[in-house]
């Protein structure tokens, strides 16, 4: 198997619908304007509201951690599957293992960049090397969501009461408003996962399927209720592609720009979430 980032070995791109199905805040900075809401939500330049793909990333991110972590912890199972990426020594890449891994065990300053790379992967947790750490590129890019402006009306501002974290009373009576996205609203998701491998794709996956029994929750207020949503896959849209399968790379790469892709039909999912569940089983005798 090769480990060089660079050349290429699987693409898989994702299409999907995602759907609220109650109102919805992702937030941008505090307003000035006396005639905005203090809390607005993040539009595009078209003053449309949209979702930003690291918005949408953070919450996969933060579900497939937890779910692995759960799942590390269990008998018979690998123990590297999630790490604590935002605690320095709960992360798999501490500043230490970085230091050893770029000091090289003999190899010295010249020690080829690739060889460093592939260490830095081995030492890193599934969950880094799908989504990426300091050292570590991702292998899934999302797209900013836009709205789909047919399933879209008008924001709605709601009140707040400003709570004091101590006492968990409300703070003096201080009100604030801020804006949402009504119920209904519905956004368009594109994913882009780059070389990774049948047992990879199953993690992401795994994120994915919780998105379309509409288990995790996008954005802010989630407390009063805000944030349900679903993803709706589009396999007919979608394509995965390796070089496993030479004429299907060759089809792939060397076809006109308007041909309609091959498609998928959803049971490719499946397959990978197997490879997925068998990769991170103990192997009897492996590290004997
Ligand atoms: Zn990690």
């Amino acid at each position: 198997m090769t480990a060089d980032m660079s050349a290429f070995s699987s693409r898989l791109h994702f299409f999907g619908d995602l759907t609220f199905l109650t109102a919805h805040r992702i937030g941008a900075e505090q307003s000035q304007a006396v005639d905005a809401p203090k809390l607005p939500i993040l539009r595009t330049m078209d003053g449309l509201p949209y979702i930003p793909g690291s918005s949408f990333k953070g919450a996969w991110r933060s579900y497939t951690e937890s779910i692995l972590r759960t799942l590390q912890a269990q008998p018979g199972l690998i123990d590297n599957l999630a790490c604590l990426p935002l605690a320095e020594k709960e992360r798999c890449l501490t500043p230490d293992v970085i230091r050893r891994i770029k000091n090289g065990a003999g190899a010295g300053a010249s020690q080829e960049q690739s060889i460093v790379d592939t260490r830095l992967r081995d030492a890193s947790c599934w969950t880094c090397r799908v989504f990426g750490n300091g050292q570590l590129a991702a292998k899934v890019l999302v797209k900013d969501l836009y709205i789909d402006p047919a399933r879209y009306f008008q924001t709605e501002i709601r009140d707040g009461v400003a709570i004091d974290r101590d006492s968990g009373r409300a703070k003096g009576g201080q009100l604030y408003q801020f804006e949402t996205v009504p119920a209904g609203a519905a956004f368009s998701l594109e994913i882009l996962v780059e070389n990774a491998t049948p047992a990879e794709c199953g993690l992401v996956m795994l994120g994915l399927n919780a998105f379309m029994r509409g288990e995790v929750l996008l954005g802010g207020a989630k407390s009063r209720g805000l944030g349900w949503c679903k993803l709706e896959p589009k396999w007919k849209q979608s394509e995965y592609v390796t070089t496993n399968d030479p004429d299907d790379l060759l089809t792939y790469l060397f076809r006109p720009a308007d041909v309609k892709p091959v498609g998928l039909t959803g049971q490719e999912s499946e397959a990978w979430v197997s490879a997925f569940r068998e990769a991170i089983q103990v192997k009897e005798g492996k590290d004997a």
